[in-house]
């Protein structure tokens, strides 16, 4: 490393984080666009990259870029564990005062980071990149994006601020605190927020992708996304059945009331037929068989952390040592 007289701020390390699925075409440009980028700022710096069981050639990519720059580190999955756990790693292994997560396909440009970095120097622990605009995304995607963020907010309680993704600057005692999180369902968008400290945001213009292509893009892989969301930090679903449960009950009552007013006052008269009975049974048996499901959700997710599995299974490393 050069030795330069640096003012005392710049012992502390910035560390950016990228977790990386299948990122080949990107790889090599998002280590230029990063290193220029902290370069400029004159701060020591680490890239981590976390290779999250690709099955193209980023490993040996990661490889390479570590070999001919060892502020690059990471480490690769022994298979794909997902996103959220792909970061989680990068959180293990960061040794910066000031963590920057961003997306590989370079959607978040490395750019705003100065912008972060000032911010956290006022000091904000952490620092939200707040999408101004969105571009080259569906209007599926972003329509999809919008309600979700509207209905965590109202069912959770956690304040998601609106219009951002992952893409943020923690300071080191927030990634701390993440790292005492040991869920196995994990929801970083809610975490952060949940951990609290001085957080703000700074607006930035969402790219479209550089290369390669959406890993989100389907109600197959979005829709798990957002029930961990919600029970993760809401019990809101499973109290449905409650009230729905009183909801019921009390029409019933009233209806039961109806009927013998109704038997009384209708000599030797039948009453409606079977299908109100039907109608009604299969009601109650719908809204039983929904409880049951939520209840079977929380079941799950209580059954994934007693079993207390490791986090992520690690492959490879780029790291000093090696
Ligand atoms: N990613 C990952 N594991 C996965 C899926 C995605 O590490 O199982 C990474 C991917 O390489 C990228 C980031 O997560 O760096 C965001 O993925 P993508 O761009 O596909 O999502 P989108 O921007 O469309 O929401
Ligand atoms: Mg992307």
């Amino acid at each position: 490393m050069e030795e330069t007289t640096l003012p005392a701020t710049d012992k502390l390390t910035v560390t950016v984080i990228a977790p990386v699925h299948n990122e080949e075409p990107v790889l090599h440009l998002l280590y230029e666009r990063v290193s220029a980028v902290l370069e400029s700022m004159g701060e020591p710096w680490e890239l981590i990259l976390v290779d999250d069981g690709s099955r193209d050639k980023s490993a040996e990519i990661i490889n390479e870029l570590h070999a001919r720059d060892p502020r690059v580190r990471g480490l690769s999955f022994s298979r794909n564990f997902g996103f959220q756990v792909a970061v989680s790693a990068g959180l293990d292994m960061a040794r910066g005062d000031a963590v920057i997560l961003i997306d590989a396909d370079l959607q978040d440009p490395p750019e705003v980071i100065p912008d972060m970095i000032a911010k956290w120097r006022e000091g904000y622990d952490v620092v939200y990149g707040i999408r101004a605009t969105r571009e080259g995304e569906t209007w599926f995607k972003k329509g999809t994006a919008k309600a979700f963020y509207r209905i965590i907010d109202r069912i959770t309680g956690i304040d998601i601020p609106l219009d951002t993704g992952d893409f943020r600057l923690m300071d080191r005692r927030v990634v701390e605190a993440i790292k005492r999180m040991p869920e196995r369902n994990r929801f970083l968008r809610g975490m952060v927020p949940w951990v609290g400290y001085r957080q703000t945001g700074v607006q930035y213009h969402r790219a479209a992708r550089v290369a390669g292509s959406s890993k989100f893009t389907s109600v197959r892989q979005m829709g798990p996304f957002a029930v961990n969301a919600i029970t993760s930090f809401s019990y809101f679903p499973l109290q449905i059945a409650t009230y729905l449960g009183f909801l019921i009950a009390g029409i019933s009552l009233l209806a039961i009331i109806a009927v013998i007013i109704l038997r009384l006052m209708t000599p030797g008269g039948q009453l409606l037929g079977q299908a109100t009975t039907l109608v009604a049974v299969l009601f109650l048996g719908g809204v039983q068989l929904i409880s049951l499901g939520i209840i079977g959700e929380y079941l799950g997710r209580i059954y994934d952390e007693v079993k207390q599995r490791p986090l992520y299974l690690v492959q490879q490393k780029w790291d000093d040592e090696t």
